[in-house]
């Protein structure tokens, strides 16, 4: 069995024979951000499913992406479910659309993840930041040897399309 890596209170583990998922990390591990790509039609997918959701495909390839994106939608935490993350809220979660697969294959489904929105020390941003149509890029949050999570902070870039964000 792995050794769970502590984060935050929790214990992550990914067993072995998650192959997707170890894969995915251990790259993050060396700060690349990848994703899959149909080895039929070369749409690029996240999570790393095992078929492609639009074709159906079953070859695939890792790919490695910019993680340059625009936050298509996001939530601000107030109240956190785990108690490890309660001294960070309020703390947004993003919705990040990545530059390599822009409204493709349609506007609706295309190339997102998600992930914490975090300065570039990798502490929370403030929630009055975040906005719908800014811009952003990857950053990688090192928690084992195997391990790190992609995460997204916020770049001078204009934004894209329309800005938009809760008031108040
Ligand atoms: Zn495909």
């Amino acid at each position: 069995m792995p050794q769970p890596v502590q984060y935050r209170g929790m214990s992550l583990i990914i067993p072995d024979n998650d192959t997707e998922w170890k894969e995915f990390y251990a790259h993050a591990r060396a700060h690349r951000l990848v994703v899959r790509k149909c080895a039929a039609c070369g749409l690029l997918r996240y999570p790393p499913t095992h078929a492609c959701p639009w074709c159906m495909a079953l070859g695939w390839s890792w790919r490695e992406v910019s993680g340059r994106g625009t936050i298509y939608s996001y939530e601000i935490v107030h109240h956190a479910i785990q108690p490890g993350f309660r001294e960070l809220t309020p703390y947004a979660v993003v919705l990040v659309e990545l530059d390599e697969q822009r409204g493709q294959p349609t506007p609706d489904e295309s190339l997102r993840i998600i992930g914490n929105l975090l300065r570039p020390d990798l502490t929370p941003e403030a929630d009055a930041e975040v906005a719908i149509g800014r811009r952003v890029r990857v950053v990688f949050q090192d928690l084992a040897d195997h391990l790190a999570l992609p995460q997204f902070t916020l770049t001078d870039e204009p934004p894209q399309g329309r800005v938009w964000r809760l008031p108040g």
